[in-house]
């Protein structure tokens, strides 16, 4: 690693952040069972977090409902709400740089993304900030046979919310769902994933900082089939918002049944792009490689299955494997490094698996499909072509910088094609005919569908996966939403 100030100061605050924050004070887990948090850059521990038991979890519920019951945040005026979560926005921004550093020694993901990102959780929560002084229900009177009435509706925190978020994209994905929960009244336990915890609980120091009070937010670390699965079943918690595998979001809709809590997932995904046949190449093939291979392709939206249009497959392989070779992948302190590491020894060898399963079953490796070093967890830009269509590789998320190249003949089979899938998160089409972009636009099962470009997003923007991508939106006006309860109020005149 290369050696300098803040990497050194990232180093010691992950040492310090070692404690959950329950209730407004940075405690231990009840057993001082800890785990070991790495840098994937190299696998060195960079620190311990607390390995929260049942118990921990039932405490920091216990907290938030304490905390929403006494009306500490839900109760201030939204005037004063909205100045406090503005107040984090500042304070995740001020702090950009040392957020991102942490992030990266943490995740591996590249300084200047790990940056961007900090900057974009900050507008997540100055876009909260709005919505505070904005939630209101509607009125209308009724006439029935018995008299008149008038009615309206009130839109009501839900209550106790539970964040569940992964490794990817650690801070960004805690800012989503903590800033939108606050927005709407609630109070919150955020479980980030143990693989990359570190800017989470970096966030709760924050929170507590711009004057959020106690309770009101909690973070718990620790595994997910304990910690995790503790919070999906708690008879207190009212909430579910869970980013992650379709496999956990389907066991947390069953621990969620007890007390039917609400629940919204966003889950995997297999992102079709389509390359039409007058689609301008050149201009598309960094979008498409930067859609697949960005953040090391540990992304839901990635673009991994990408059809083109048989007369434009081998123009665009070429110019894809050509920005393939010229990616820097290493170390994301290393200014240089355009790809960091794969988050984990685990992730990595799940990357080459799926790989050696595609090319056992037909597909041809035009560039990448190796390991990069032996140090940490690295693996090259990797681009297959003639996948065989009930590959694995095409039907499962992988998690890694592999795309595969698919071609076709024509509009129909393409739409069947880019549909035959369990997910429905994302898709992206290339074409200069307008009206055949947005054609096939309606025609893609996809919760987000860009047309020539990729991987745009912003907090005003509804986010979310039809079919087994998930459950509801985050972002948008529909995010603030997923917080709120309605109910109607029906008064006799
Ligand atoms: P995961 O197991 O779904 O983890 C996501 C979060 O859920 C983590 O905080 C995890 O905790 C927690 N969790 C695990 N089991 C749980 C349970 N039974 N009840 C409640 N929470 C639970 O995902 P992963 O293991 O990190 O990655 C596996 C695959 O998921 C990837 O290969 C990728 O395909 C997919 N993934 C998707 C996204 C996305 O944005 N849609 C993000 C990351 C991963 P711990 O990690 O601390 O155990
Ligand atoms: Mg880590």
């Amino acid at each position: 690693m290369i050696q300098n100030d803040p990497i050194s100061e990232a180093c010691s605050v992950a040492g310090r952040l070692s404690r959950n924050l329950i209730g407004g004070e940075w405690i231990d887990a009840e057993s001082g069972d800890t785990i070991d948090v790495r840098n994937p850059a190299n696998g060195e521990i960079i620190g311990a977090v607390p390995s929260s038991s049942a118990n921990d979890v039932d405490r920091a519920v216990k907290a938030a409902s304490e905390s929403f019951e006494n009306r500490d945040w839900r109760g201030l005026s939204a005037d004063r709400r909205s100045q406090i979560l503005w107040r984090v926005a500042e304070l995740l921004e001020e702090n950009a740089d040392h957020l991102a550093h942490l992030e990266t020694l943490d995740n591996g993901m590249p300084l200047a993304k790990a940056r961007g990102l900090a900057v974009h959780s900050a507008a997540k929560f100055r876009y909260a900030a709005g919505w505070c002084t904005k939630i209101q229900g509607s009125a209308h009177d009724l006439e029935l046979p018995h008299g008149s009435f008038q009615t309206y509706s009130l839109k009501e925190p839900i209550g106790v919310a539970a964040l569940i978020t992964p490794w990817n994209v650690p801070l960004a994905l805690a800012a989503t769902k903590v800033s939108s929960a606050l927005a709407a009244g609630c109070s919150v336990i955020l479980k980030p994933a143990e693989e990359a915890p570190m800017t989470a609980l970096r966030l709760g120091e924050l929170l507590v900082e711009a004057g959020i009070p106690a309770g009101v937010v909690n973070v718990v670390s620790g595994y997910g089939n304990v910690a995790g699965a503790a919070l999906s079943s708690h008879r207190l918690v009212d909430k579910i918002s869970f980013t992650g595998s379709t496999a956990v979001g389907k066991q947390i809709v069953t621990a969620a049944s007890d007390n039917l809590k609400r629940v919204s997932l966003e889950l995997g995904g297999k992102s079709p792009v389509v390359v039409c046949e007058d689609a301008d190449v050149a201009a598309a093939a960094p979008l498409i490689a930067n859609g697949v291979f960005s953040n090391s392709g540990q992304m839901c939206v990635a673009g991994s299955r990408i059809f083109v249009h048989r007369s434009r497959h081998d123009e665009l392989v070429e110019v894809m494997a050509g920005i393939a070779n010229s990616l820097k992948v290493g170390d994301g302190f290393d200014p240089s490094s355009q790809l960091g590491p794969i988050v984990s020894e685990r992730q990595l060898n799940r990357v080459m698996e799926l790989v050696s399963v595609g090319v056992e079953d037909g597909s041809e490796i035009a560039v990448g499909g190796t390991r990069v070093g032996t140090t940490g967890y690295f693996y090259s830009p990797t681009i297959l072509t003639a996948p065989r269509p009930d590959s694995r590789i095409i039907s499962e998320e992988i998690f890694g910088p592999v795309g595969n190249v698919i071609p076709f003949e024509d509009e129909e089979a393409v739409v069947e094609a880019a549909n035959d899938t369990v997910y429905g998160l994302a898709a992206a089409i290339y074409s200069q005919n307008g009206q055949r972009a947005h054609r096939l636009a309606r025609q893609i099962k996809a919760g987000t569908v860009w047309l020539n470009t990729q991987l745009a997003l912003d907090p005003s923007v509804p986010f979310g996966g039809f079919r087994q991508s998930g459950w509801g939106r985050e972002s948008g006006r529909e995010g603030i939403e997923e917080y709120l309860e309605t109910k109607a109020v029906i008064a006799a005149l």
